[in-house]
């Protein structure tokens, strides 16, 4: 729902207020000039969070955007997003001018069944939008003692970022080099791993990347489940 009238974005506050709380910046931090990392409080009480669901949030009179929810607690009111500031879109704009005191509203968060406790392997794929979801599965991962390895491709000027959000067994790719080529895709070392072939894959980021790696998973035999959403389009405004 990227984009919606704005009488109908003016009623779905107004009218479902529990489901869209009054959220005010307590706390933004630039990770890289074009990561933000910024920290809401209000009341959040009732909603449930998993890793990887996300929130919508109204960045002007007529658009929506979806980011993740890094972290949580929901008896203090707290929540956490990692942005990424790709260009000049409504999104982007609006989050880059987000200043503590401000107050914004935002949904209740969710989504589909993303972590898997029961399954010992996870490789968690996606970009410079997809280090918040990286870090709210994080805690699951070592809490639960699963193997997992994490595969970001982002843009040089960001290499260093998973490592300053705290992010363990990751890879690092360029962009525009390895994912988009299926057959290089084809070449990583996981597909030499016969244990990897049972893990559960989760894909997000890039919609092209996420199509290419799960063709070659798929093309590979792979058993294991792959959960995919891709969280942005080339050319395609929201997803
Ligand atoms: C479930 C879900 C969870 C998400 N979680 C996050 C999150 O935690 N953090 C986050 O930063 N984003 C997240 N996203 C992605 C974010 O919603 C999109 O990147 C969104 O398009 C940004 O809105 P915008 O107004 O800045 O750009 P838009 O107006 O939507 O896009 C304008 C153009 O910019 C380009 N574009 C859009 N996004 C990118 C990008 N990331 N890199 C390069 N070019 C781009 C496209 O060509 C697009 O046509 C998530 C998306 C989904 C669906």
């Amino acid at each position: 729902m990227p984009r919606v009238a704005k009488w109908l974005g003016d009623a779905m506050e107004a009218l479902i207020p529990s489901k869209m709380p009054l959220m005010e910046v307590v706390e933004t931090n630039y990770i890289s000039p074009k990561i933000k990392r910024i920290r809401f409080q209000g009341n959040l009480s009732g909603m449930s969070f998993q890793p990887g669901y996300a929130v919508l949030i109204r960045v002007n009179e007529t658009e929506f955007r979806n980011y993740t929810v890094v972290f949580n607690d929901v008896e203090n009111g707290i929540l956490e997003i990692i942005f990424y500031i790709h260009g000049q879109a409504p999104g982007s704009l609006f989050i880059d001018n987000l200043n503590v005191g401000d107050e914004i509203r935002i949904s209740a968060p969710r989504g589909k069944k993303q972590y898997e406790p029961t399954i010992k392997q996870h490789l968690i794929f996606g970009d410079e939008t997809s280090l918040g979801l990286a870090c709210s599965f994080l805690p699951y991962l070592k809490k639960n003692q699963h193997q997992f390895q994490f595969y970001f491709e982002l843009d040089e000027s960001n290499f260093n970022v998973p490592q300053l959000l705290g992010l363990e067994n990751y890879s690092v790719f360029s962009k525009n080099d390895i994912f988009i080529n299926r057959q290089l895709i084809n070449d990583l070392p996981i597909f030499n791993s016969p244990d990897w072939n049972t893990s559960h894959f989760v894909l997000t980021g890039n919609a092209t990347s996420v199509q290419n790696f799960r063709h070659v998973l798929k093309s590979n035999s792979v058993k294991g489940r792959i959960f995919t959403k891709g969280y942005w389009l080339k050319g395609k405004a929201g997803l």
